[in-house]
């Protein structure tokens, strides 16, 4: 198959911050009008946002810079053809990023259950868990050392398979904006979470995974689809009332600074 042409790849790169930025502003703008819950004051508001944006600007320096760019090379691969298994067949674009998104959407149910399951990652991923009052900046909030490995994996297991690196920038075009809604200090219309259930992780559902409570926090994994969670005996159906969130003793300030939140991995809870 042939690259993609570089006027192509640079609407997908326009759309991607677009879909990102353009989220941020509108979930930020919801949640200062009309928010689920109130932070005790504007200035705590502010805090938790630029902490949580400055998680996200390690990631962008470490993993994406570092390792997606310098180690993996994916920035000069992300239109090229990924030479695996599906490469044996001459899929047409839209089939290929149909199944590729599908695809990378499994991956990602397990690769998030596996955090959960394996103590030394689990370390990692409790950084974005231990958020005690989720915003849409809590979709930003991991531990640059987990989104790094994630990458690794990620890219290589897409280069196995044969899925090209642009089929995981279109579907960031529809799950950028999801992540920021799942996480976002706002109610979402019942009307919506009735009809998207079925098929996606609304935000209620992804609330349920934010629980204090180890077993609920073990459930609902899925990133986009939330058919994997049916299938694989992990969904929670989520409660009329939600409740808290966050992890068992990691609620104090010091888990919270930005510093905390980098050392968290390698402190004893
Ligand atoms: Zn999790």
């Amino acid at each position: 198959m042939e690259p993609l042409s570089d006027p192509v790849l640079a609407l997908l790169r326009g759309a991607y911050f677009g879909t990102l930025f353009g989220g941020f502003f509108f979930f930020l703008l919801w949640e200062g009008g009309a928010p689920r819950i109130a932070f005790v004051s504007a200035a705590a508001r502010r805090r938790h946002v630029l902490r949580n944006l400055g998680m996200l600007g390690l990631v962008v320096l470490i993993a994406d810079l570092v390792v997606g760019g310098w180690l993996l090379g994916t920035v000069n691969r992300i239109g090229a053809a990924s030479p695996g298994l599906l490469s044996r067949f001459d899929l047409a674009r839209p089939v290929l990023l149909a199944i590729g998104i599908v695809a990378i959407d499994l991956f990602a149910y397990w690769w998030h259950r596996t955090c959960h399951a394996i103590p030394w990652l689990w370390r990692l991923h409790r950084v974005h868990h231990s958020d005690t009052h989720l915003d849409a900046t809590t979709g930003a909030r991991a531990h640059a050392l987990e989104t790094s490995l994630e990458i690794v994996v990620l890219v290589g297991a897409m280069l196995l398979a044969g899925i090209p690196l642009w089929v995981e920038l279109t579907r960031t075009l529809f799950l950028n904006p999801l992540l920021l809604a799942q996480h976002a200090n706002v109610i979402v219309p019942p009307w919506f979470e009735r009809a998207a259930r079925p098929l996606i992780i609304t935000p209620e559902i992804h609330r349920v995974h934010h629980s204090p409570i180890r077993a609920e926090q073990d459930s609902n994994f899925g990133q986009i689809f939330s058919i994997w969670d049916r299938l694989f005996g992990t969904y929670r159906t989520p409660p009329a009332i939600t409740t808290d969130v966050g992890v068992a003793g990691l609620s104090a300030e010091c888990f919270q600074t930005l510093t905390g939140m980098c050392i968290t991995p390698f402190r004893r809870v």
